[in-house]
């Protein structure tokens, strides 16, 4: 559920973010809030529709796509008696399953920390208020609350140095690192953009999709043959979002670490979406932190753009932005959807792969 009035594309997102961490949408309306309800978000007529929503599907889970304060999510969980998550919640959610590396777990679980602990600080101040506000020291809510955030800062403490102590270590263990014995091709990209949809779609479209091993390791991780190279591994990463949290961009960053040991980076696009151009800079501007993109704009690492969902382009810019495709070796036009020009993509992967071979350490055949 969104809040905004002209929330219809950013209701797809949250769709795609739900959908990736394995939630089974029933229903998804937006709802327009023109005023915010300090004890519900909500006024309480679409409380009573969001209810019945609820028990149509018999939904177990509500998602807010927007911030919930701690006492709004409590109150909508009493009266829809349901889980209720926010925007942050559920991104926490997905950080925490996609974060590969030491770094990246530990950025998610101070983020969740951190956001617990807002929680925790503000229904305290709210009992009080209930209570009169008079602060009775040491009631038996108090000190429940007090020990949890206390609990909550130590942990977090505790975080921050072995932080700190993993990143003094990184340089060393990123030279020391195994490389895995095939190149591998890293796609990163919004969510939204067709990443696993491509994903998929190369999987399956080669004969490797069935390899066990990286199943079993791990889903975002596939075994996929190309041009050239007899095998490569197709590595899916978390997906950019729109208005990040402000206190989730460290945990973001710290989960896309993996692609700074990519071969090749793929980059997808939605070349539909009105705001590929700004979407495309500030993926640009994580690879530059991550220290992929040097201040010349030169890159360690080769990126191909995927210009996906071309089938949604109307007949002026599909003929435009062709011109800057033919023009243009590391840009590459395709429908995931589809599967238009998925050959094109694999034939410029393989052929980038087997050019930096010498560079780095795998072999070609
Ligand atoms: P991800 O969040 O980047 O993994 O994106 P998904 O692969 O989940 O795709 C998001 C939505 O875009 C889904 O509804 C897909 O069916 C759709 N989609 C993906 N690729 C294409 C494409 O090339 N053309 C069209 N029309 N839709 C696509």
């Amino acid at each position: 559920m969104a809040y905004d009035l002209d929330a219809q594309s950013r209701l797809a997102e949250a769709e795609g973010l739900a959908l990736a961490i394995g939630i089974t949408i029933a229903e998804s309306f937006v709802l327009p809030v023109r005023e915010v309800r300090p004890n519900l978000l909500f006024g309480a007529g679409q409380v009573d529709n969001i209810a019945i929503a609820c028990e149509q599907n018999e939904a177990e889970l509500v998602v807010v796509d927007g911030a919930l304060t701690p006492i709004q999510q409590r109150n909508l969980e009493d009266k829809l008696s349901r889980k209720v998550i926010d925007r942050t919640g559920l991104i926490l959610e997905i950080f925490g399953e996609r974060a590969a590396t030491a770094e990246g777990r530990l950025q998610v679980e101070l983020a969740h920390l951190d956001y617990q602990q807002s929680r925790l600080v503000r229904s305290w101040t709210h009992l009080e208020r209930q209570r009169g506000g008079f602060g009775f020291l040491g009631g038996p809510g108090e000190t429940q609350i007090e020990a949890d955030r206390r609990m909550i800062r130590q942990r977090m403490g505790r975080l921050r140095k072995e932080l700190e102590q993993v990143r003094k270590t990184r340089g060393l263990h990123r030279e020391r690192r195994e490389r895995a014995p095939w190149p591998v091709v890293a796609l990163v990209g919004y969510t939204n953009a067709g990443k696993s949809t491509l994903f998929n779609h190369l999987t399956g479209a080669t004969v490797m999709a069935e390899d066990l091993l990286f199943a079993t390791l791990d889903p975002t991780m596939r075994a996929i043959a190309l041009p050239g190279v007899e095998k490569a591994i197709l590595s899916d990463t978390v997906g950019f979002i729109s208005d990040l949290p402000t206190q989730l961009v460290a945990a973001f960053r710290a989960t896309l670490e993996e692609v700074t040991s990519a071969d090749v980076i793929c980059h997808v696009r939605d070349i539909s979406n009105p705001s590929t151009a700004a979407q495309k800079a500030q993926v640009l501007d994580v690879l530059r932190d991550l220290g992929v993109i040097d201040g010349e704009g030169d890159t360690s690492i080769p990126i191909l753009e995927v210009w996906n969902k071309w089938d949604l382009l109307n007949d002026d810019d599909a003929e435009e932005l062709g011109e800057q495709v033919e023009a243009d070796d590391d840009i590459v036009a395709m429908s995931a959807l589809t599967g238009d020009g998925v050959d094109t993509l694999l034939d410029r992967l393989g052929s980038m792969l087997t050019r930096n071979a010498t560079l780095r350490s795998f072999e070609v055949p």
